[in-house]
Order: C-alpha cells, then structure tokens, then sequence
C-alpha cells in the first residue's frame, strides 16, 4: 500500500528531544523562542506567536481583533470543520462565499458580494497548500476596513508573488501530526503588526505581563518546548522537502492530464504551492463515481482521502443557527463529490508514481 501521508523523524529530532527532556524543563521556552524567529523568517514577518493548536491560533487571531456577537467572518464554505468551529468560539457569526473549482480557494467576487456592514474579518483558506487570491482579498480588505485571518494551516512557506502566507494581516498556522511542519499538536500566528504580537502574547500566557502582574483575562494557550524540538530540524530540511512535493506533483499532473474525466490540480504561476495535498478532481466524464473512484483505487493499493466530503456547515451542529448563515454554494456544493486527494509525500519512489498514475488510469475508467 502506498500511503497518503508518512510521518518520518530523523537522528536529529530524537537528539533535540531527548536534551529538552534530560534539561527538565518542557515547558515554553528557548525552544520555543528559537521557532517563533525561524518561523517568522520562513514567512516574512515580524513576530510569530507560539500556540497549543492550530484551532487555538484561529480563535486568539479572532479574539485579538475583539470581535462582537453578531459580527461576520466572511470565509470558505469548503474548509476543515476547525475553521468554523473557532469563528463560532469567537463569537462571530460564520458568512460564506463560494470557490473556485480551479484552485479550491474562495473567489474574491464572491468575497465581496457577501460584505455586509457587519463583516469585520476575511478568514480565506489556503487549501492544500496554494494560497487564495490574498492580492484581490487584501485589496477587498483595505476597501472596505476589514481585517484578514489567513487560515494558512495546510500553506508553510506558500507564496503569491512576492507575499508570503501569513504575511498579509494575521495568519494562522497548523503543526498538527499530518501537516507539512509538524509539532503532533501545535500552532502559530504570524502578524507584521506589534501592537497585535503584544497582546497575542498576554493572551497565550493568562494576560500576564510580567509574574503576577496581569494586563487582560488571558488563557492558557502555550506550547511546549518538547513540541519545538520536533519542528526545528524540519525547518533544516524544508525546502528539500518542498521541492520533493513540487516535483512529485508535477510528474503526476503531466501523466493524469490526459486520463477522461480526471482534472489535475491547477497550479497558478504567480503562486508557490507547498503541496499539502495533492487534489484531482473525479467529473462525470469518467466512468465511475467519485466513491466508487476511491475504493477501487484502495483494492488497488494506493491510499487516498477525501478532503473534503462536504460543505462545512453541512453536519447538524450548525443547522438552525444564527451564527452559521448557510446559503447556496454551488460550486463547493459539486467540488465535495468529486475531490480526491493522492499521495504526493517526499517519500514516494518513481515506481510509486508510476504505479499511481496507472491506477488512477484503471480506476477512473467505465467498468
Ligand atoms: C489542520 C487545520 C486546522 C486546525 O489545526 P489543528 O492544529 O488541527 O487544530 C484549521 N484549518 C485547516 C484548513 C486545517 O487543515
């Protein structure tokens, strides 16, 4: 079987790990501080901030904006559930625009058809690691007054340009065990702008400015120093391993791109995508269902997953609420049918991917 994703640590890791755990003091630290620079020099800002989670770095990204009951979070109806859950945490109330079925990522004319006088934040999300169109998405932002919150969670070191993910207002990151940087559980938020840092920081550690001297009513969202010591190596070997990503993509999308019914994912030029997942698109072209797709290409011994089923809000939790403004999407609403995603890891052999695209072949055709 070749895997979806493998998770791999080197001599180096161990070593990190084993000195944090001998020194006695696991908490955040030196570590920790070590990675917060680093961090925010692979995404050119000034000040990364350290959390217990990726979903923690979303809610305190809301928090810090101050946001009230009834204010709107314009975001993609086709995220992780952790992207509504913390607007929802926050108290805001979750609005959605549709994508585009190209990259995945929300269509700024939609954005801006679903500003209110309400909305206060663009929550776009880098799916699978392409940034959305964040040049559009600022510009709607600096128009109409809005904050952003990159959910950048799947997107380390992704770019549009020049940009950097997680660079344009505040980003949010994930280093949860399946991502591209991995603490097991963790997250970061990424901001150029000080007065925001400061009080991310209060936040994080109980409002507390210095022992005992407490500036708001904090939290407890702080990592340990035992999760730094894993990513730190990871920073070391990234861009090796993002250009095994890249290229492992590039193979798969020259071979798939002529297989009917099978739409490889749309890489945009002025964009560097980091590969997260590798995303195929199963349309009615092809001889089977997006499910069926799925289970025959498992028989055949290639793992795959689907990312994601359906629209965000689509689960009872977040039927008949206020705060959840389901309407129609009805790009999103075909995207969840169709979605695939095939192992793209720095680990895969030529062989692997020859034996990917030969079953893709074989499991998209009419039986
Ligand atoms: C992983 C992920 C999150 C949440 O991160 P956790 O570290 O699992 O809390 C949020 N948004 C997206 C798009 C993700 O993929």
């Amino acid at each position: 079987m070749i895997p979806i994703t493998v998770v791999e640590f080197g001599e180096e890791v161990e070593r990190l790990v084993l000195e944090v755990l001998r020194s006695g003091n696991l908490a955040q630290g030196a570590r920790v501080a070590e990675f917060e620079a680093r961090f925010a020099e692979l995404s050119g800002v000034a000040h990364a901030i350290a959390v217990n989670n990726g979903t923690t770095s979303l809610v305190a990204s809301l928090e810090v904006l101050d946001l009230a009951p009834g204010d709107e979070v314009i975001t993609s109806p086709f995220t992780f559930v952790a992207t509504l859950n913390a607007i929802l945490e926050a108290g805001a109330t979750a609005v959605f625009a549709d994508i585009s079925e190209d990259d995945f990522t929300v269509r700024p004319d939609a954005v801006r058809a679903a500003v209110t006088d309400r909305t206060r934040v663009l929550m776009p999300v880098h799916l699978y690691g392409q940034m959305a169109d964040m040049d559009a998405l600022a510009a709607i932002a600096t128009e109409s007054g809005l904050r952003v919150v990159e959910d950048a969670a799947q997107a380390h070191g992704a770019r549009q340009g020049a940009r950097t993910a997680g660079s344009f207002d505040l980003g949010s990151f994930s280093f949860y065990a399946t991502k591209n940087l991995t603490t097991g559980e963790g997250g970061i938020i990424t901001t150029n702008d000080d007065e925001i840092a400061d009080r991310l920081r209060l936040l994080r550690n109980q409002g507390m400015r210095a022992r005992y001297q407490y500036e708001v009513a904090g939290h407890n969202y702080r990592m340990t120093d035992l999760q730094a010591a894993i990513v730190l190596p990871q920073l070391d070997r990234y861009a090796g391993v993002l250009e095994a990503r890249q290229s492992n993509a590039e193979i798969l999308t020259a071979a798939l791109a002529d297989i009917p019914g099978i739409v490889p994912p749309l890489h945009h030029a002025d964009r560097s995508h980091v590969w997260h997942q590798y995303t195929i698109r199963v349309t009615q072209e092809a001889g089977v269902d997006r499910d069926e797709f799925v289970s025959r290409l498992q028989e055949q011994g290639v793992g795959c997953g689907v990312y994601y089923p359906k629209m965000v809000f689509d689960y009872p939790p977040y039927r008949d609420r206020n705060d959840v403004r389901i309407g129609d999407f009805p790009v999103a609403a075909r995207v969840v049918d169709q979605v695939v995603s095939l192992p793209v890891h720095p680990s895969l052999t030529s062989d692997d991917l020859a034996k990917i695209v030969e079953s893709v072949a074989i499991a998209a055709r009419a039986s």
